[in-house]
């Protein structure tokens, strides 16, 4: 049955690519019906960064791509970190060992350095010069037996081998560069190609999805199942993600570390969402050339359209291979913000106990108290929160922004008359007060929501009726504006800003009251 894996190197914090490959992964087994295991290659010890791999499970359990074994989750293939594995591949390797597939090495790092110069001079691409593989069977003996340094490489053969690939065409090779690479490294752990290999067999690995960076590392990989006598998975290589100037991602274009969208407050649908178009399009079957009408013509970066927004059920359901593009992806950041405020608008809808509503107002919450901690009471929890987003959805890019847009719902607004009066210049203050005053006597003789609830339409076409009505009487739509700018101004202690209708809804009618009468005074 399906398994695939994602197999990340704690090399530093995930970055995007990461993510796009851990999604992809996570996608096709569930759509395969499949599972995938998260395998940790950490075989390099001096590439390892402290904390990498907490940042990792940390970032995918934000994200939920759940994978089915690994570190901590446990499984049938325990451990899932490489470097607790290594009376594995040494299991694996001693076949090889004794067939003469592969060979010990006992040249000095000094040595092997100034062979590869040499060779590199000669215009040879092979990089060592196998003067180890001439050793004899009791040679090796005796100097494995006194402990001397050594690595175990791998003996090349230079056949042709045709590289098959789910993404890309097949790649041919007519001789294969005699590249006799290293597959146990000196302080005994495998190199990275030998422990995939391993692994991939040990673990069932069905399909190998990963970067386009591997894709000429599959050959010593192919040679490797030959030589182990084991047929390889189907592999599939994703196109690269790239800046907009082509050049390979990197923080010039943006954030690349997941952990600071995590910051910014972006809701893990929406990144998801956004790294499963970077490079894959739902609609498209294998459309290499893109019929000219669609490319899109402005220079500005074009949004997501609707269609394109998709929660993670709905990728799973629309993801296949053959949706992805061969060639490379460029990053538009501005689509992050539309299907950013897409899926908050998708989850606010989702009122089900623990639905995306209760998520999004929870994490809300958490930003409101952590801004304002002496705050307390209803408006800093989640039924008010979540009507404040209601109110806020349009405008906000990610519910970090909520303080700031709309710190008016958690405070009453100091109200300057200095800028009351430049705010409202071309009317006079008296006719700013009288609007107030009618909009005090209407709106507190209004039938209300209570605040904290769920405001459905009818409350908020109540609410509407309540200040057309207002507005007809102080003059008509012409006078629309002498009618809400004080009303606004009054409730925010702002001249823009969220619905007036919706802030008196979320506010209630108490703080409603309050406040007009504080404009007043
Ligand atoms: N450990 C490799 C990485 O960090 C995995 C490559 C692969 O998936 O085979 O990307």
């Amino acid at each position: 049955s399906p398994k695939l894996r994602f197999a990340p190197s704690p090399t530093g914090y995930l970055h995007l690519g990461g993510l796009r490959t851990a999604l992809y992964n996570h996608l096709l087994a569930r759509k395969l019906g499949g599972k995938w295991v998260l395998r940790v290659e950490d075989t390099d010890q001096t590439r390892y960064v402290e904390g990498a791999v907490e940042s990792l499970l940390k970032t995918l359990d934000w994200a939920k791509l759940d994978f089915d074994e690994g570190p901590q989750k446990g499984g049938p293939n325990e451990p899932y970190f490489q470097s607790k594995r290594k009376d594995i591949y040494d299991r694996y390797l001693e076949p090889l060992l004794e067939t003469g597939k592969a060979y010990h090495c006992f040249c000095t790092p000094e040595r092997l350095a100034s062979t590869r110069k040499r060779l590199q001079k000669e215009g040879s691409h092979e990089g060592y010069d196998r003067r180890c593989l001439g050793l004899s069977k009791d040679e090796v003996k005796e100097r494995l037996e006194k402990g001397e340094r050594n690595i175990v490489r791998f003996k090349s053969s230079s056949g042709s081998l045709t590289q098959e690939d789910l993404i890309y065409d097949p790649i041919h090779y007519d001789s294969l560069p005699l590249e006799d690479f290293v597959l146990r490294k000196s302080d005994g752990l495998p190199t990275y190609h030998f422990a995939n290999v391993v692994d991939d067999h040990e673990m069932g690995i069905t399909h190998v999805l990963r970067g386009e960076e591997w894709l000429p590392s599959t050959p010593k990989h192919l040679q490797l199942y030959d030589a182990l006598g084991l047929s390889p998975p189907q592999f599939a290589h994703l196109p690269l993600l790239v800046n907009p100037d082509g050049s390979k991602l990197s923080k010039r274009a943006g954030d690349v570390r997941v952990e600071d969208y995590i910051t910014k407050g972006y809701e893990p649908e929406a990144l998801l969402n956004f790294v499963a178009l970077m490079g894959w399009s739902p609609q498209s079957s294998s459309s290499d050339t893109p019929d000219p009408s669609t490319i899109p013509t402005s220079s500005s970066p074009r949004d997501a359209s609707n269609e394109e927004v998709l929660p993670l059920a709905a990728l799973i359901q629309a993801f296949s291979l053959e949706g992805v593009n061969k060639n490379r992806a460029t990053m538009q950041s501005a689509k992050l913000d539309f299907l950013n405020r897409a899926h908050v608008r998708i989850k606010l809808a989702d009122a089900a106990p623990g639905g995306g509503r209760d998520d999004v107002a929870r994490r809300t919450c958490e930003v409101v108290r952590g801004k304002w901690p002496d705050l307390a009471g209803e408006t800093v929890e989640e039924p008010y929160v979540a009507r404040v987003l209601d109110a806020l959805k349009d405008r906000l890019h990610t519910i970090v922004d909520v303080p700031s847009l709309g710190a008016y719902f958690f405070h009453p607004p100091v109200l300057d008359s200095a800028l009351a009066s430049q705010l409202f210049k071309s009317v006079p203050l008296e006719t700013h007060r009288a609007s107030l005053r009618s909009a005090l006597s209407a709106l507190s003789s209004a039938p209300f929501p209570s605040p904290a609830q769920p405001m459905d339409e009818l409350d908020t076409a109540t609410l509407k009726d309540v200040l057309d009505h207002l507005v007809d009487e102080r003059g008509g739509k012409t006078k629309a504006k002498e009618v809400m700018n004080p009303l606004r101004w009054a409730l925010t202690g702002q001249k823009v800003g969220a619905g007036v209708v919706d802030v008196v809804a979320v506010l209630g009618k108490d703080e409603v009251v309050r406040r007009l009468e504080a404009g007043l005074a």
